[in-house]
């Protein structure tokens, strides 16, 4: 497993009105390798929710290719990107968006299903761990209205780690939550990446997301930039007293 997680290659979006046409990512080229975490930033209306939305299979760009674990998932047939999307991506929103008549369990075992690989049983079985690895163990028969908007977060996170996907996208994952909430959310986040090397991207405004990642994107204008690696705190300190150093041995 070589290949990378995430390649976009000349992604266009042009929105059709009636009377204009607006393009809203004018040639996105995007490289996310396994194990990253992946943040994307951006005003509002720049296009971030398009962007992972065409990269989840969720919308088809106008022009260019989407390639999520080595497969180019642009012009696969419904049938056959319901599979690949159940199988290789996981996809976390802002409002959750849980099946509101399934419980914890059935929405986990859901994409295990979709996937054609997994029984009733093996998949029953997977979203159980997965909801116990989220720290929901007991919550499991429960609808989403009986779970706060942190846990349903949770379980939208377990949903989208079983199939073990190449790649979760998470557009906003803690914009519905209460600060402490967001936390957890946010612990769990760095934790599948930290202990399972798990490849995330993650569309935010939540500052304290920016600085778990291990790149850091802007969208702006319909391009995307990336942000050199900025100089910690903990580096900063360490110029300081390197230089004090050395100033008081001249
Ligand atoms: P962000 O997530 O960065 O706030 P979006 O990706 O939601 O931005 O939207 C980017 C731009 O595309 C906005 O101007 C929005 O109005 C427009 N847009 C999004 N979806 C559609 C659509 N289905 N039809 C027409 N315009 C759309
Ligand atoms: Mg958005």
């Amino acid at each position: 497993m070589s290949e990378d997680a995430l390649v976009l290659r000349d992604v266009w979006k042009i929105y059709k009105t009636a009377t204009e046409e607006i393009p809203v990512l004018k040639g996105i080229n995007l490289t996310v390798r396994q194990g990253e975490l992946a943040i994307i930033m951006g005003p509002s209306g720049s296009g971030k929710s398009t962007l992972l939305s065409i990269a989840g299979g969720l919308e088809n760009p106008s022009r260019g290719n989407v390639i999520v674990g080595g497969v180019d998932i642009t012009n696969l047939s419904e049938d056959e990107l319901t599979k690949i999307r159940a199988r290789k991506i996981g996809f976390v929103f802002q409002s959750f968006n849980l099946i509101r008549n399934l419980t914890a369990l059935e929405n986990v075992m859901m994409p295990l299903i979709f996937t054609g690989i997994y029984s009733w049983k093996q998949a029953r079985e997977i979203a159980q761990k997965m909801l116990e690895i989220v720290g929901l163990k007991g919550h499991e028969e429960k609808f989403p209205r009986q779970l706060s908007g942190g846990q349903q977060q949770r379980v939208a996170i377990a949903r989208a780690l079983a199939p073990s996907p190449d790649i979760i996208l998470m557009d906003e994952p803690t914009g519905s939550l209460d600060v402490d909430s967001a936390s957890r959310v946010l612990s769990l986040v760095k934790w599948l990446n930290e202990a399972f090397g798990q490849t995330i991207v993650i569309v935010t405004h939540n500052p304290e997301i920016a600085e778990l990642a291990s790149r850091t994107f802007y969208i702006r204008g319909g391009q995307i930039f990336e942000q050199p690696p900025t100089t910690t705190l903990a580096d900063k300190v360490k110029e300081v007293k390197a230089s004090t150093k050395k100033g008081e041995l001249e």
